[in-house]
Order: structure tokens, then sequence, then C-alpha cells
């Protein structure tokens, strides 16, 4: 299986992060990309340089006034006498019916979600690059392949049509579904991460034609607690076309692949084209977040099960944070997918 990656994603180093309050290290770290690479590759797969793709394709996705922020913010922050280092909002909309502000760091409110995406200089183009990974992976699958891997750091699936969040900025998977469109009728978005794909699911919200499907902890009471409920199903055209399935903290991989069969029920009866597999990997029992308890040999079976669905499939790497067998758990999903034999 190709996989896809730039040495242009590693730039992006955030340092800020405030966990309950506390300042603490941005987890979301370069580092990740070794293990993640060194995983592919034990997988079988060819690790490939993406091509640049433009603006276009992530445009699709995004607004033009939000991309005009990102791409332009570092430099203007470094104009504020006295500003921090990195891009980090002080301040937020109560609700976006508003004007939309002129100012750096009214703009960094509007469009940045939380303190866990602070923008350096070298954000806009690791971002960038990590679209272009997914595109290029994208592109293998209309091409023919049964699936294809997109390495993507700094990940995407908080990332709304113009808002950052909880380390995304651009949103890979959805860029990839929207790609997707140009050959498929109807795209699956299904995600596996730890925490509900809201950026994914606000993106495609009021749209029949690209289903999202998000398994993850309930967020009553983990990140990022104002989306993710059950009860969320999408907006007029779009309505049935939104399904959440929260699981309860420290589950393990019986109650995720049970969630995984209920998934699957929804996604058939949508009867896609295509699919695109948003692949968190902390929900890991041992990932530093903690939130459920899933095995290195549960992320074989997860892999297993999505692979049997028989759709042309692109796996687009969102979260998963260091530890030992980060790379083991990509192997895992990788190889079960049929990383060795395609
Ligand atoms: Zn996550």
């Amino acid at each position: 299986m190709k996989a896809f990656y730039a040495e242009e994603q590693k730039r992006h180093d955030p340092k800020t992060f405030l966990s309950s309050g506390a300042a603490k290290l941005n987890p979301e770290k370069p580092e990740r990309i070794g293990r993640l690479l060194a995983g592919a590759l034990s997988a079988g797969c060819t690790i490939e340089r993406p091509r640049n793709h433009g603006l276009g394709p992530v445009a699709a996705v995004h607004t033009p006034e939000y991309l005009d922020f990102l791409e332009h913010i570092y430099a203007r922050w470094q104009r504020i006498e006295g500003a921090s280092e990195e891009v980090i909002p002080n301040i937020h909309p109560i609700a976006r019916n508003g004007s939309y502000p002129a100012s750096a760091v009214g703009q960094a409110g509007y469009h940045m979600a939380d303190t866990a995406c602070p923008i350096s200089g070298e954000t806009w183009q690791s971002a960038l690059w990590s679209a272009w990974s997914a595109i290029e992976a994208t592109e293998a699958v209309m091409a023919g392949a049964p699936a294809a891997y997109a390495l993507c750091r700094p990940p995407g699936h908080h990332a709304f049509a113009d808002v950052a969040g909880g380390f995304c900025f651009i949103n890979n998977s959805a860029v990839a579904a929207q790609v997707l469109r140009k050959q498929a009728a109807r795209v699956a978005v299904l995600d596996v991460d730890l925490h509900h794909g809201n950026g994914t699911q606000g993106i495609f919200y009021a749209r029949p034609d690209v289903l999202t499907v998000s398994l993850h902890a309930d967020p009553v009471r983990f990140y990022p607690f104002f989306w993710g409920h059950a009860d969320e199903r999408g907006e007029g055209a779009g309505l049935g076309y939104n399904f959440n399935l929260p699981l309860p903290r420290k589950s393990a991989d019986a109650a995720f692949l049970e969630a995984l069969e209920v998934a699957f029920q929804r996604i058939r009866a949508f009867s896609p084209d295509a699919l695109v597999v948003a692949l968190g990997l902390d929900a890991f029992e041992g990932d530093p977040f903690g939130g459920l308890s899933v095995t290195t040999p549960g992320f074989s079976r997860i892999g297993e099960t999505i692979a049997k669905l028989g759709l042309p499939t692109v796996i687009v790497q969102e979260g998963g944070y260091l530890c030992d067998e980060l790379g083991d758990n990509l192997t895992a999903f990788l190889t079960a997918f049929g990383g060795k034999a395609r």
C-alpha cells in the first residue's frame, strides 16, 4: 500500500497547551511522525512524497477568510508589541453572529476554538503539506488502489470550515472526502479517533452526499465537549447523515468493535462509493489521553473489519500521541487492512 508524507510536515512544532487550565507541553509533537513512519514501513507501505496541490482542494472545504487568516496571522501577530511567540487566542465571541473583527487578536479568537492549536511561522506550510498528503492518497485510490494511507500531521478532524481547534488547522479527512466526490456520488467518513470528529461533522452537517460517522469517548465529560452527542444527526438536507456513537470512558476492544458494527449498519445502508477512515490511534489504552482502552490487537481487528467493507478507502492519520506502541498500533491497523498484501 502506498503511504504519503512530506518532510515539511515536521516543521510545525507547537509549544503551548493548556490542560484544565494548567500550562503543559503540547503533545502534538513532530516526533509522532517518526513513530508513524516506522509503523507504516513495518506494515509494508512504500512512502512517497505528495505533490503541491495548491489551495483549490483545501478551499473546497474551508472559507477564504479562514485560509487567509492561517496564512498570514503569524506575521501579523509578530507586529503586536509584547505578544506571545505563538498565536494563541485570549478572547472568543459568545456567538458568531456579530461582526468579523479586523484585529489579529479578534480574528484569533474568531478562528481558533481553543488553546491547543497555537500557530507558529511554520504552521501554515506544515498544515498545507499535511493536506496535500491526504489529497495524494485520495488520488491514488481514485486511480484504482484499494486503499492508501496519508500520514497527516498536523491532524485535521477538529478543524471546521473556518475554525482551528484541538491541534488541527486544515481538515485533511474532509479535504479527502471532498476530492473523492469528483468520482464518487456518495462518500462515508468513519472517524475512529478517541475524540469526536467535530470539524468534519460541522463541514458536512447539512449535506446528504457525505455521511459522517464518529466513534469516540462520550463528550459529556471529554473533549470536544460541545459536539459528539448521539442526538446530533445533521440538519436540513443533511438530516440523518451524521451519526455519533459516544462510548463510556475506558471502553475496551469489545465495546469498540460492537459500536463499529452499529456504524457499519449505517454505512451499508448509505451505500457509499468510497470511504475515508479518520484514523486516530489515541483510543489506545496506553495513549497519554487515556480516554478509551483499545489494545494493539484491537487495532488489528478494527482494521480487519473496516477492510471487509470492501470499499475504496483513504486512511487519513488523525490523533495518537507519544507512547511506545504508537507505531505498532499503526502497523496493526494497516497490516490488517492489507498493508503487505496490497
Ligand atoms: Zn484525538
